[in-house]
């Protein structure tokens, strides 16, 4: 029997060969590798002009541009984010020295809640740090006005809305500040890479930029001066070649993957046991992930999980565990706490979505998935 070809949840791009190569040949002639070169001052300005903001900074990978931004704004106390997201959401505001206080997300989008952040504020809390979980763009006119009403900072985890909008506004303009991850598993990568954007025309924060400069090279001020604790989180050369030559390929990337995820939707959509997020028409989304909700819950969602594995389609259950059930938040957080978001992580399934994907497996992928729930 013929042996069938692996397929993973996801599939890092790249650009044809020869334009990354073209770009690093100029590398070797000024053996400029890294802090802040003239291809890291290139990617900053193109993707201010793709993401439509006018305050960015580049880091060495999303984690580290949210521990530095949050660092940036001098926040102490609480912080309600959600439990339903990668490590890195939690692990950054703990590492600040904040304590992370788990808001519920919601049923249809997996989003925080913004029904249940106002009974989670006390007087210690500071900022609310909330997820566009699968590139879902979450209630932001809501956060927004609760933080306004009770002077909290908005910081998004926005590492899965690389390139998105929402009612025509740019998903890189909510809240005080948002970071991106440029991962190689993401829509966009830089193979390790990330931002913070902002509104750089608001007056108030006319520090961040200098700040966020200052905090990923040390806390450096001068020649003689370092102001800041900060650490090392600059963005080198190579990544930012990557991140140019991928930026002239992200849209055809994302409009393909719409292709893959519009194969799936006539193979899942209306299937019994079995729900796709709804997509709000006011989102341009990036067709980032490809999640698959199984109503009947674990069991059913293993069950898929062992089948599509045993025959070479790795999907990913991803979120699982929620971040507090994770064994380094014992005792601190409880997964009970927010009853939704822990059925929402035993239930779903992240099925494989990349820009090259065929119909024929995503085809292939449902027939399993299908025979499982017959
Ligand atoms: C990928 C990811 C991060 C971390 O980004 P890195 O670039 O891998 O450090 C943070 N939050 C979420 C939701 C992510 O998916």
């Amino acid at each position: 029997m013929e042996e069938k070809r692996k397929i993973y949840v996801t599939r890092a791009s790249l650009p044809p060969f020869e334009e990354f190569e073209e770009l690093i040949r100029d590398i070797w002639e000024t053996h400029n590798l890294t802090n802040m070169g003239k291809y890291h001052e290139r990617l900053k300005e193109e993707l201010k002009a793709y993401l439509g903001v006018s305050g960015l900074e580049l880091f060495t990978n999303g984690h580290l541009s949210l521990e530095m931004v949050l660092q940036a704004f001098e926040l102490s106390g609480e912080v309600i984010t959600t439990p339903f997201t990668f490590a890195s959401t939690t692990h950054a505001i703990v590492r600040n020295g904040l304590t992370p206080v788990m808001c519920d997300i919601r049923e249809d989008d997996c989003t925080m809640d913004a029904d249940r952040i106002e009974s989670l504020i006390t007087d210690r809390t500071c900022a609310i740090v909330p997820v566009h979980v699968y590139g879902h763009i979450c209630d932001y006119e809501k956060i927004g006005a609760i933080a306004k009403k009770h002077g909290l900072r908005v910081i998004y985890d926005a590492a899965h809305a690389f390139g998105e909008s929402i009612d025509g506004k740019s998903a890189a303009l909510l809240g005080d500040a948002s970071m991106f991850s440029f991962h190689a598993t993401k829509v966009y990568n830089t193979v390790e890479g990330g931002a913070v954007t902002w509104n750089g025309e608001d007056p108030e924060l006319s520090w961040l930029s200098d700040r966020l400069y200052k905090l990923k090279n040390f806390g450096i001020t001068g020649k003689e001066s370092v102001e800041y604790v900060g650490g090392n989180a600059k963005l080198n050369e190579f990544c930012a070649v990557m991140g140019l030559c991928n930026l002239r390929h992200v849209d055809e990337w994302i409009a393909m993957r719409k292709q893959v995820y519009h194969h799936y939707e006539e193979r899942l959509s209306g299937l019994s046991g079995v729900r796709l997020l709804s997509i709000p028409s006011n989102v341009k989304l990036n067709y980032a992930y490809m999640p698959v909700i199984f109503e009947e819950g674990m069991k059913m969602r293993d069950r898929v999980y062992e089948a599509l594995s045993g025959e070479g389609i790795f999907p990913r259950k991803y979120f699982f565990p929620c971040v507090n059930a994770f064994k380094c938040y014992e005792g601190i957080l409880r997964s009970e706490d927010t009853p939704v978001a822990k059925r929402m992580s035993e239930s779903v399934l992240t099925l494989p979505i990349y820009p090259e994907l065929s119909e024929e497996d995503v085809e292939r992928t449902c027939r399993i998935l299908k025979n499982c729930l017959s």
